[in-house]
C-alpha cells in the first residue's frame, strides 16, 4: 500500500509511515473490521445458553430476538434451545394428559 500523507510505497500493515511518520489507521477505515473480529470473538454456539433456553422458552425466545443481529450464532443456539424446550413441553404435556385420561380410566 501507499502513504496516505506522502505517498510513499510502504508495508501493507505499517500503521505509520517510515518515511514520513503519519498515521496510517483511518478510524472509519478500520472499524467495521475491528466490529467483524470482535463478533467473532464474543459470538459463538453455546450448549449453556441453549440448555437455559431449552428449560425456558421464553428467555430463549427473548434472547433470540436480542442477539439475533448482534451475536447470530449464539441466537440460534438460543433459538433451537427454545423450540425444542417447547416441543418437549407439548410432548410432555400431552402424555401427561394421556397418563391423567389413563389412570382415571382404570380407577373408574
Ligand atoms: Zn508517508
Amino acid at each position: 500500500m501507499f502513504c496516505r500523507n506522502c505517498g510513499q510505497k510502504i508495508e501493507d500493515d505499517a500503521k505509520f509511515c517510515p518515511i514520513c511518520g503519519s498515521k496510517q489507521e483511518e478510524e472509519g477505515f478500520s472499524a467495521p473490521d475491528r466490529k467483524e473480529s470482535c463478533r467473532s470473538v464474543y459470538d459463538s454456539s453455546s450448549d449453556g445458553y441453549a440448555f437455559l433456553c431449552f428449560l425456558f422458552p421464553i428467555i430463549g425466545l427473548l434472547l433470540f430476538l436480542v442477539w439475533k443481529d448482534m451475536y447470530p450464532l449464539r441466537a440460534r443456539s438460543c433459538g433451537k434451545g427454545a423450540i425444542a424446550g417447547v416441543i418437549t413441553a407439548i410432548v410432555v404435556s400431552i402424555l401427561w394428559s394421556l397418563i391423567v385420561f389413563l389412570a382415571r380410566g382404570f380407577k373408574t
